[in-house]
């Protein structure tokens, strides 16, 4: 087999990605974070208990808007979006019409000014009915302009642009580039100062732009000229908001994918576009401080959508599980579909947990929730797609036929085949599973690195190593004792009834964890970014804690809010948490005892081609 890469003009180095990606990073924590907590051994619960619930006058003020919105779905044909892959203009226009594009816009400037819970009840309807159209309306109201706008826009760039969005006029965010995927640092479009100073003139090609081939604007990510901080050149990304119509913007390809089969995505080029330079966003060089943050609240959408997923799969599993008998009893009484069929339910009664936890936490905005969204967006996702598979083996063969092939046979046209198409892609887009967990990683070791970084990393000078040393002495002397001891036994946390030993574990486990983290860091030093498979261990010990810790939440409120559904709630809870524990514990058994480095060492091999014998035996395609 031969490939083509996408060569780099000039390769990035590790250390220059990571001082990238470091420059971007938030390094203030000014709100409290439960997860943050977690990750120290510190279990906070009242930061989500009482379980958070939604302003009673912005559901009220939602609420006809959200029953239009369904009208409107219910007439939507998701088998033929994907089939001719074009979201029909009544649509689009219906969207519109209803102000689907300015749902946090505020509403003096003509949007309608709903909270983010709102905003996530909309989504939740859309991606009940059509992944094309999720997409469309996410692209633009989560990481497209309005949302950068609303954070950080100035009154001037607010009053021109938000109208328009509210309006309709679809928005992008264009970050990726051939040579950019996880990591900014390789940026090749460029934005230098125009000679008369009025204007930033624009170049470079930008990949994978949704909503790119019908934006009216977009939120263009570029770098502009570096500075140089004491001595040392620091690289700038500025964004930048563009007018899909200005001279030098073009669409050159539209992007087909293996689901999302009516996304709007798209090759942009920008040849010598001139960029008034009002229009950009915060400041010159903080472009991707400014996506970071973004995407704090950004990153609720794709979780509330895989709830959505999660509720369809469980609506269509139930109903087949029921109807189908085979070997002379109904497959959902076949021991290997229950489980499949009560792990779904549980697990999506998390993924709701999880999702508007943190949208109910961002509305609060007394929280810094980074790393809970970047969790919900994690855990959701690979939750979510546990859930799309199971449900394809309960339908059997019809789980791979697709929604077409079923209604000309005259069978139930359950589209799971284009949902588990649709919805792979929430493991990639939006920060990949594997970024997400360094992300979280990086997040949960901060205190850490503030304290010991001196004593740890490279390059320190010894009296930033003394200072660090007793700066150490003073925080470790009463931290690491304080992880091994604290009563979390009965009668703890007994106002959570049969689930407050779930909650007693949570709170032990996140001093074991707190403990790992620390074991960790001692053992493999400086190489312990190296070392992924113990620190994704440890992220996803936290990210399982987390939805713990919000099932349990969740369902106490239930039960007080709606008895019945609270009752069936605490059962689900329940099984979601004995699983739950059951995964920690493999976890943190593996965060010791794993094979890591043979199967790192292996993967090498590999890569050199000494493994190539295992190929042989094909027929040899040239792509
Ligand atoms: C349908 C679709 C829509 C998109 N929409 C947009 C959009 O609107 N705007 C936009 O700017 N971009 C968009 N993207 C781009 C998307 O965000 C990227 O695909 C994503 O960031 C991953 O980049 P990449 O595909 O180049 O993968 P790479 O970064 O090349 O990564 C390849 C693999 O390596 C892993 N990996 C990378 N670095 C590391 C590391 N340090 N440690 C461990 N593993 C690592 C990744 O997780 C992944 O599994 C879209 C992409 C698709 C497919």
């Amino acid at each position: 087999m031969t490939t083509t890469a996408v060569e780099p003009k000039r390769p990035v180095s590790a250390d220059e990605a990571r001082e990238v990606a470091e420059a971007a990073r938030e390094q203030e924590w000014a709100a409290p974070s439960f997860v943050k907590d977690l990750f120290l051994g510190k279990l906070r619960m009242d930061l989500i208990h009482p379980y958070p619930v939604q302003d009673p006058a912005d559901a009220e003020r939602a609420q006809p808007f959200l029953e239009q919105l369904e009208r409107l779905l219910r007439t939507v044909d998701s088998d033929r979006i994907d089939r001719d892959g074009e979201i029909p203009e009544p649509v689009l226009r219906g969207l519109k019409d209803l102000g689907a594009f300015g749902i946090k816009i505020p509403r003096e400037y003509g949007g309608l000014g709903l909270s983010q819970l709102s905003y996530m009840k909309a989504i939740e309807l859309v991606s009940s009915i059509d992944g094309s159209i999720t997409a469309l309306l996410s692209a633009h109201q989560s990481i497209g302009v309005p949302q950068p706008l609303k954070m950080f826009g100035s009154e001037a760039q607010k009053k021109k642009f938000f109208p328009r969005l509210a309006r309709g006029a679809v928005s992008a965010f264009a970050l990726t580039e051939p040579n950019v995927g996880s990591d900014p640092a390789a940026m090749e479009t460029s934005a230098v100062l125009s000679e008369d100073g009025q204007a930033w003139i624009l170049n470079g090609e930008k990949l994978w732009c949704t909503n790119g081939t019908i934006a009216e604007l977009m939120v263009v990510m570029a770098r502009t000229p570096s500075k140089t901080v004491n001595g040392k050149e620091k690289k700038q990304i500025t964004a930048f908001i563009v007018e899909a119509s200005s001279p030098g913007v073009k669409v050159t390809h539209r992007c087909h994918f293996m689901g999302l089969k009516a996304m709007y995505n798209g090759v942009i080029t920008f040849t010598n576009v001139r960029v008034p330079k009002e229009n950009v966003l915060w400041g010159e060089g903080k472009g991707l401080k400014l996506a970071l943050i973004t995407l704090n609240t950004g990153r609720l959408t794709l979780p509330i959508s895989a709830v959505a997923c999660g509720k369809r799969c469980l609506e269509i599993s139930r109903s087949w599980a029921n109807e189908r008998v085979q070997w002379g009893r109904k497959i959902g009484q076949h021991d290997a579909i229950a489980q499949m069929l009560g792990t779904m339910a549980a697990n999506t009664f998390a993924m709701e947990a999880v999702a508007e936890l943190c949208g109910a936490l961002a509305d609060r905005g007394e929280s810094d929730i980074r790393l809970e969204a970047a969790i919900a967006k994690l855990y959701n996702s690979e939750a979510g797609w546990r859930i799309v598979d199971d449900t394809v083996q309960i339908r059997g063969g019809r789980g791979y036929e697709t929604a077409d092939s079923l209604r000309a046979r005259g069978e139930m046209p359950a589209p799971v085949e284009r949902i588990m198409r649709d919805f792979r892609i929430n493991l990639i887009f939006e920060g990949s599973s594997e970024i997400m967990h360094l992300f979280i990683a990086r997040e949960a070791v901060d205190k850490h690195l503030q304290v010991a970084g001196d004593v740890v990393m490279p390059g320190k000078a010894l009296g930033q190593r003394l200072a660090g040393l007793v700066r150490s002495a003073l925080f470790y002397g009463w931290w690491y004792p304080s992880r091994w001891i604290g009563w979390s036994f009965w009668p703890k946390y007994a106002e959570f009834a049969a689930l407050a030993p779930h909650v007693r574990f949570v709170e032990r486990a996140a001093r074991r964890l707190a403990r790992g983290v620390f074991h960790a860091m001692l053992r493999f030093g400086p190489k312990l970014e190296l070392r992924q498979s113990v620190l994704f261990r440890l992220v996803d010990v936290g990210a399982e804690l987390f939805a713990m810790a919000a099932v349990c939440a969740r369902a106490r409120r239930l039960l007080d809010d709606e008895p019945v559904a609270g009752a069936h709630a605490m059962r689900l809870a329940d099984v979601f948490c004995r699983q739950a524990r059951g995964r920690v514990q493999a976890k943190f058994r593996g965060l010791w005892r794993n094979e890591d480095v043979p199967t790192y060492q292996i993967a090498q091999e590999v890569l050199r081609g000494e493994h190539a014998w295992l190929e042989r035996g094909m027929v040899d395609v040239k792509y």
